[in-house]
Order: C-alpha cells, then sequence, then structure tokens
C-alpha cells in the first residue's frame, strides 16, 4: 500500500522595527499603553505545518536552542487557539526556521504565531476571514497582528489595534544583532523604574515621522525615529552605546534600538549605503552578527502563492 506524504504549508514572516514606540504609564491590567510605528522588514521566519498524530514543534536556525518546543512557544498557543476556533484537535507538527533574532526586540515569536495561524487556516481550509485572524492574533499577543498585516502600521493600545501607514518606496537597514537577548518584560519593568527615579524623554507624537514616511524620506525620517524603551534597554545592556555610537561612524543616518532590544537598527540612505555600514559594522566587532534588510514587506504569506506569482 502507498503511504501518501502531505505536502507541508508553508508560510514566511517577516520581523519588525518601531519607528516610533511611545510607552505610556503601566495600566491596571498590567500593559503599558503604546502608542507605535512598526515597519516590517526583509528578515523572515519560516513555518511549516503538516497533519500529524499530536502537537509537536520544531525549531531550526539561529539560537534555536533558546526557543522552547512544548507549550511556551507561541506557535504552540497558536495552534490550539486555531483548533479551538475550528472545534478540532490540534494534530499537527510545526517547523520553526528562525532567521528573525531570538529575543531580539524584532518580535519573532509573534511572528512565528501569526505564521502558524495564517497556514493552519490553509490546512484545515478553515478560510477564516481577516477580522477573526486579527482578533485570534490580538489575544496571542500585541504584536502578533502586526506580523499578518505587514508593511509600515501605526499600533496603539498594547498594540494591537492597527492602522496602515502610507509609505512612499524602500527604506534601508542595518540591523546589529546582539551577543545576548533581553527580556521584554524586564525592559519595560527598567522603565517603570527610571521613570519612578527621574524623569527620562517621552517620545511626542509621530505625526512628522508619518509625515516623511510618506515622503519617502530617508534623510528627514532618521532624526524623528524614537523609542521610549532605548533608555531603558542601554541600562540594562550598556554595551549598546558602543553599537549605535559605531552605526552612525560608519555611515548611517540614525541609529536606534529596536523594539525592548538589544538588536540596533540603522536607516541609511541607500542600499549601497546599507551594504557599506553592514560591512563596517561587522569589522568593528561590537555586535554578534549583522544584516542588511529592506522595509516595508507585506506580512505572513504562503510561500507557494508568493513563488506562483
Ligand atoms: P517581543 O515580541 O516580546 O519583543 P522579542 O522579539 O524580543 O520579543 P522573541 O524572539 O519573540 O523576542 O522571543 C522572546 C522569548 O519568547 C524567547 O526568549 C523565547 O523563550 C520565547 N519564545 C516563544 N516562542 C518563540 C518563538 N516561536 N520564537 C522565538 N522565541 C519564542
Amino acid at each position: 500500500m502507498l503511504s501518501v506524504v502531505p505536502d507541508p504549508v508553508v508560510v514566511t514572516v517577516p520581523a519588525k522595527v518601531n519607528l516610533h514606540l511611545a510607552v505610556g504609564d503601566l495600566r491596571d491590567d498590567g500593559y503599558h499603553e503604546l502608542s507605535t510605528v512598526f515597519q516590517a522588514l526583509s528578515l523572515s521566519d519560516e513555518v511549516s505545518v503538516v497533519p500529524a498524530d499530536t502537537l509537536t514543534v520544531q525549531v531550526q536556525g539561529e539560537g534555536a536552542q533558546f526557543v522552547p518546543t512544548d507549550n511556551r512557544n507561541l506557535v504552540w498557543r497558536a495552534a490550539e487557539a486555531v483548533a479551538d476556533r475550528a472545534g478540532r484537535e490540534p494534530a499537527v507538527k510545526i517547523s520553526v526556521r528562525k532567521g528573525i533574532p531570538v529575543a531580539g526586540g524584532m518580535a519573532g515569536g509573534s511572528a512565528d504565531a501569526a505564521a502558524t495561524l495564517l497556514a493552519l487556516d490553509h490546512l484545515w481550509g478553515l478560510e477564516l476571514d481577516r477580522a477573526t485572524l486579527h482578533e485570534l492574533a490580538a489575544d496571542l499577543g500585541s504584536d502578533v497582528p502586526f506580523a499578518l498585516h505587514g508593511g509600515t502600521a501605526v499600533g496603539s493600545g498594547r498594540g494591537e489595534h492597527l492602522l496602515p501607514v502610507l509609505a512612499r518606496d524602500t527604506f534601508h537597514w542595518v540591523l546589529a544583532l546582539a551577543k545576548g537577548g533581553l527580556s521584554t518584560p524586564k525592559v519595560f519593568a527598567e522603565l517603570d523604574r527610571l521613570r519612578a527615579e527621574g524623569r527620562p524623554p517621552r517620545a511626542g507624537t509621530p505625526d512628522a515621522l508619518m509625515q516623511a514616511l510618506a515622503a519617502g524620506d530617508a534623510a528627514t525620517l532618521a532624526p524623528l525615529l524614537v523609542n521610549d524603551l532605548q533608555p531603558a534597554a542601554l541600562s540594562l545592556m550598556p554595551e549598546l552605546r558602543r553599537t549605535l555610537r559605531a552605526g552612525e561612524a560608519a555611515g548611517a543616518l540614525a541609529g536606534i534600538v529596536s523594539g525592548s532590544g538589544p538588536t540596533c537598527a540603522f536607516l541609511c540612505a541607500d542600499e549601497q549605503s546599507a551594504i557599506q555600514v553592514g560591512a563596517e559594522l561587522a569589522g568593528v566587532g561590537v555586535c554578534r552578527t549583522v544584516r542588511v534588510a529592506a522595509g516595508p514587506v507585506p506580512g505572513a504569506r504562503l510561500a507557494d502563492i508568493e513563488e506562483g506569482r
């Protein structure tokens, strides 16, 4: 008897950088009110799913040893959430190939969760509408809806209420991946501590930044990049100051800690400049590794659909 091995459903999903991240005060529910502008970058994870007897998760790629493969993994929770909605067992094998730095402030775990929602929707032929996928995503975590959405968007609430932002042309980035990771809750706690002690500056509104995005003008955008979590990330990992200085000295227009860090993102004038800055940064030894990326790119998408276009 022939046994037929089903083809996996494969979804690619991008990393994000926050171009503007304003953190409000701690809410009663333990979250901070956020106002942020996200951009999806051409640095991605790949998630594939195939039917199996029980739910299992495998993780490969850089940093895979730091990623749990049980129900602490966001893809596990995403699978349970979709299965619950569909009224079926989450009987699938999920394989994650990491290209997004783990615990790097680029929402890799959230990206994988978004990819899992889309992959299982396709595998099980559910045809969930966008609103349902968005709702499942928001329940899994603040950054998950944006990973589905992609492009450039303004997020509010915990980051889960999204509105698309017009961004003209492509922006070119260099990402400096740090030697360790930073825990997002610890970075928020450090910000609360710094705020209790004094008054680290707070980001204003992103109006001017959105105009620079609409104009596709990297030089105008650069000085407007802002991240309220940056002082907290620098306080926990002071060596990031050297990384930021080195990127700017290498010719980047501006450098910023990405989200809760410790990845540093450098905006460059064009692709050529990004390649040069990346090469120079890699040579100074201030970070573990360097990636050149561009944005905005689309959110989670089926790999075969993309290839068929
Ligand atoms: P955040 O989205 O909170 O800013 P981050 O981008 O800094 O997080 P992630 O790579 O998403 O970092 O991972 C944070 C932690 O979440 C990891 O240390 C890991 O233990 C756990 N985790 C759970 N699922 C995943 C996953 N699929 N990929 C990576 N990490 C995961």
